[in-house]
């Protein structure tokens, strides 16, 4: 890894190192190493032959597949940027992302042979079918097994971009973000420093997260330019991995919040065995105390490793390491450090440093972060300081021993009769109430508040709480001042394709009149 400066060439030297090992799984389907470089090298030559060059977009429109993975290596061979979309997006979402990346070549996954067709484009699309399973387009098998076997070495750079992910938007409009091939190795570079994801042979890594966003397509990528087996699900489903963790043996796997959730919550998890599980990464979006204590339970053997990080940072950010999620060393609640060779500062609205224990927006100078906003030089522009720092957006403060406690999207922040509130942390308070399944919290317009917090709130089935309840439990948690002034109840919140509670949305409906925080 140390040697190698592009994704392509990781994978040719675990190819030469071990072919025949397992490099991804994927239902009954194994793939070697060695199977997956030659795949590789013919999906570069199957590109080129479809007019694909160094540096053209390439759509990947599907669920997770291992042959994401081969399209993936295949396009970084030739020089090319994957983009995957979220396909839970709408058609008319879908469509601004690939004119916005200018996507001519799209492959697309299985049930979702409909979507092209839905697309409003200017520009014509020529289709790849994953599946095959539409007639009208070439299946992506057999197009590969009939391209060119031999290896061109087309130039490629370190600088050159890899993939160009797409933020999911909570706060505001996706942008296009622009990872090199050296930002994304250096990431896996801080993984053998120490960092978090760092693998090898004997590591059984499961992707299932959507590879959509930088935690699912990560820990695949990590996995297979270290040489470790790569499991591989088509999508998050706590029975499905309830079967799959046990019989690959997984030691290694990254869950957002909302997907412990529902794995905690599933009726078989109490019987699941996940003995094998040796690390379990989290992280992504604010979680509730209460919620990593449940994880705990259920990965006995795990070393939990809370990660914050962003798209814009490759992922990267900082990590709490499993010797400090002991309660007795009161860094529970932290997110821990800065990944090794990462700079991190925490500043005031001037972009100057303020002292331990002040709150202020992260800014993080990482050989990880992206090369741009792709297409839009304003947003760039603004996304850095002086100095190369990153902004993030996000409010944290840190402790006297440098431990940093994220509190939540500045723009999530609710100013209410001047005192600044956290969502995330009153969710944290009312979270572990034995009636509250879910819980997301955001201001509302108030005459003499300025703002007001309310807590919207998904009952347990069968349980049943009252709003002076909810206010009563979180009053022995946090300050007044914090507290929820009223609580709506619902049967679902919305959420986004990593499960992130979309505060934006439910704003919405609140601020239709006086929109001022509605981005
Ligand atoms: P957009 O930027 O378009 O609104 P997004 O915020 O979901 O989308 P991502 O890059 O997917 O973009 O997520 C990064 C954000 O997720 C961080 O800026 C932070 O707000 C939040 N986040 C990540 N990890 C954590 C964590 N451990 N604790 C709290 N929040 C986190």
């Amino acid at each position: 890894l140390r040697e190698s400066t592009t994704l392509a060439d990781a994978l040719r030297r675990q190819a030469a190192i071990r072919p025949d090992a397992t490099a991804l799984i994927f239902e009954d389907r194994v793939t070697s190493y060695a199977a997956l470089e030659r795949r590789a090298t013919r999906v570069a030559n199957g590109l080129a032959a479809l007019g694909v060059r160094r540096h053209d977009r390439v759509g990947y429109l599907g669920r997770n597949s291992d042959l994401y993975f081969e399209l993936l290596f295949g396009a970084a061979r030739l020089g090319a940027v994957l983009v995957p979309l979220n396909w839970r997006l709408a058609p008319p979402e879908i469509g601004a992302i690939v004119a916005d990346a200018g996507i001519t070549t799209l492959f697309v996954g299985p049930g979702f042979g409909s979507v092209p067709a839905a697309l409003d484009l200017s520009r014509s699309l020529q289709c790849i079918a994953m599946d095959g399973a539409s007639g009208a387009w070439p299946d992506f098998a057999a197009w590969r097994d009939a391209a060119d076997p031999a290896d061109h070495a087309f130039p490629v750079a370190a600088e050159d971009t890899a993939l160009q992910l797409y933020t999911s938007g909570t706060t505001g409009l996706a942008k296009g973000v622009e990872l090199g091939h050296a930002g994304v190795m250096n990431l896996f570079r801080a993984g053998e420093n120490g960092g978090p994801i760092g693998y090898g042979a004997g590591d059984v890594v499961l992707v299932c997260m959507p590879v959509s966003h930088v935690a699912g397509t990560n820990i695949g990528l990590a996995g297979l330019v270290g040489g470790a087996a790569v499991v591989v699900m088509a999508m998050f489903d706590p029975a499905a991995l309830i079967d799959v963790i046990p019989r690959h043996g997984v030691t290694s796997l990254i869950l957002v919040p909302a997907a412990i959730l529902l794995l905690v919550q599933h009726p078989d998890c109490a019987r699941a065995d996940f003995r094998s599980v040796r690390q379990l990464l989290y992280g992504a979006s604010p979680i509730a105390e209460a919620l990593v204590e449940q994880a705990r339970a259920v990965f006995p053997n795990a070393g939990l490793w809370h990660l914050y990080g962003l798209t814009e940072a490759c992922g990267g950010g900082t990590f709490l390491p499993p010797a400090l999620h002991d309660a007795a060393l009161g860094k529970l609640r932290s997110c821990g450090k800065p990944y090794p060779g990462f700079d991190l500062r925490i500043v005031d609205p001037d972009g100057e440093p303020v002292p331990a224990g002040t709150v202020g927006e992260i800014v993080i100078r990482a050989p990880t972060v992206m090369k741009g906003y792709w297409n839009n030089p304003e947003a760039t522009r603004n996304a850095f300081l002086p100095g190369g720092w990153l902004r993030t957006g996000d409010a944290a403060y840190r402790d006297d021993d440098g431990y940093v406690y994220v509190h939540d999207r500045v723009k999530n922040m609710i100013v209410s009769g001047g005192e600044n509130v956290y969502p995330a942390e009153v969710e944290n308070a009312l979270f572990g109430h034995p009636a509250i399944a879910e819980v997301a919290v955001i201001g509302v317009p108030d005459p003499r508040w300025g703002e007001a917090v309310k807590a919207i709130v998904v009952l347990r089935s069968g349980q049943s709480a009252s709003e002076a309840d909810l206010i009563a439990y979180a009053r022995q948690r946090i300050a007044g001042f914090k507290l929820p002034k009223s609580v709506d109840f619902v049967d679902a919140l919305p959420r986004n394709a990593t499960g992130k509670v979309l505060h934006r949305t439910l704003r919405e409906r609140y601020w239709k009149t006086q929109d001022r925080r509605v981005s």
